[in-house]
């Protein structure tokens, strides 16, 4: 049949680390992928050369993910109509506050038999409804979208050091193969990739251990210790679980204690995310995290203060914040003032 062409959406720390996997798989399974992998660059200037021309002439994104070498045939693409054109694969991979703009424009440009997923770690809150972006993605573009999420650091990732990953698949025929497809794009012997079918579980996996890892962050700038990073994990955890079983259909528990998405991301987020080391430098320096977001992560995103910001306004819509006293208290010490000290008197 013919060959599966691939787009990566998005291009930042983790767009860049699994551009790179990838670009490598397609050339591995040559007898299933076309071999261009196209790349679409939000673009921006780097040292006064656009940051699309920098990377296909270094092959290397020197902004957000220094220091890795991207296979050649990785293009970066600054259109993101034609970066997708003619794709059967598409891999959104955009931090969630951009998925709105890029779909609108892709809506009604993408082949409706291609297969998408999305890696975005994040959900979508509006009157007083939430919803994971594999659906807001489904929904905007008209083709089916799992989602894939994991214990996934991108620069450990981009050097090869060992770790696995979840894809979460729609329960049809089109899922399964969805599933199949991806798996064989990015599975290697260093990135495992494990298939359970709960798309929604997994997305709400990513998008919620966000808001633990600030906690997670906050106990290390108290200088809490580990005893007290343990506690918010284990307690986080519960809550996403409940959290998720409240407000979608059909979540597995297991996706929460056995997938890399689950429990084994919200150990790798708590101890080395950007999510920590910004709540962290909250309670030292006492400065907002709009500000050390950009003083910290040099143009990298922050997902967890949105999402603890949009679980909150579902929470509050619904009248069920106090059932929740964790993601309480790590809105309230990032909102509203509240002193991060409290963060324990709360749970
Ligand atoms: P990032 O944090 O590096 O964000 C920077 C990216 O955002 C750049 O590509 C930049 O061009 C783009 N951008 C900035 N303004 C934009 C705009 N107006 N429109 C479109 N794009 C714009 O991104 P990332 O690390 O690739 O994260 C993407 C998603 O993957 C997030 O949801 C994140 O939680 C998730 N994720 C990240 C990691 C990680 O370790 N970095 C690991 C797993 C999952
Ligand atoms: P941060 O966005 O907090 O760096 O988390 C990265 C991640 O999702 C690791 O799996």
């Amino acid at each position: 049949g013919k060959k599966h062409k691939v787009a990566i959406v998005g291009s930042g720390n983790w767009g860049s680390a699994i551009a790179r996997i990838a670009g490598q798989n397609t050339q591995r399974h040559s007898d299933v992928f076309h071999p261009e992998v196209q790349m679409y660059v939000f673009e921006e200037d780097y040292k006064g050369t656009p940051l699309s021309k920098v990377i296909n002439e270094t092959h290397e994104n020197p902004k957000y993910l220094p220091g890795c070498a991207l296979p050649e045939n990785v293009v970066a693409n600054p259109d993101p109509v034609d970066a997708v054109k003619g794709a059967t694969m598409l891999v959104f991979v955009l931090p969630h506050q951009f998925i709105h703009s890029v779909c609108k424009q892709l809506a009604g440009k993408v082949d409706p038999n291609a297969h998408a997923i999305s890696m975005i770690k994040g959900v979508e809150v509006k009157n007083g409804k939430i919803s994971i972006f594999a659906d807001v993605i489904q929904e905007a573009l008209g083709i089916s979208c799992s989602a894939l999420s994991g214990a996934n650091i991108a620069n450990e990732v981009a050097q090869d050091k060992f770790s696995e990953t979840t894809i979460g698949h729609r329960a049809d025929a089109k899922g399964r193969e969805n599933a199949e497809l991806f798996f064989k794009l990015f599975d290697t012997p260093t990135f495992k990739v494990g298939i359970i079918e709960d798309v929604a579980g997994v997305s709400l996996c990513g998008a919620l251990k966000n808001v633990v890892a600030i906690a997670a962050g906050f106990t290390d700038g108290l200088g809490w210790g580990d005893n007290a990073k343990a506690a918010v994990m284990r307690i986080g955890l519960m809550e996403m679980k409940r959290f998720s079983e409240e407000f979608f259909d059909g979540v597995k528990p297991e996706t929460f204690t056995e997938t890399s998405a689950g429990v084994a991301d919200l150990i790798t987020t708590c101890l080395g995310g950007r999510n920590r080391k910004c709540a962290e430098a909250f309670v030292k320096t006492g400065k907002p995290f709009d500000q050390l977001e950009k003083e910290l992560l040099n143009g990298q995103k922050l997902q967890g203060t949105e999402t603890a910001r949009e679980v909150h306004e579902l929470l509050a819509a619904r009248g069920k914040v106090d059932d929740y006293p964790l993601f309480k208290a790590v809105y309230s010490i990032a909102y509203e003032g509240i002193d991060a000290h409290d963060l324990t008197s709360r749970l």
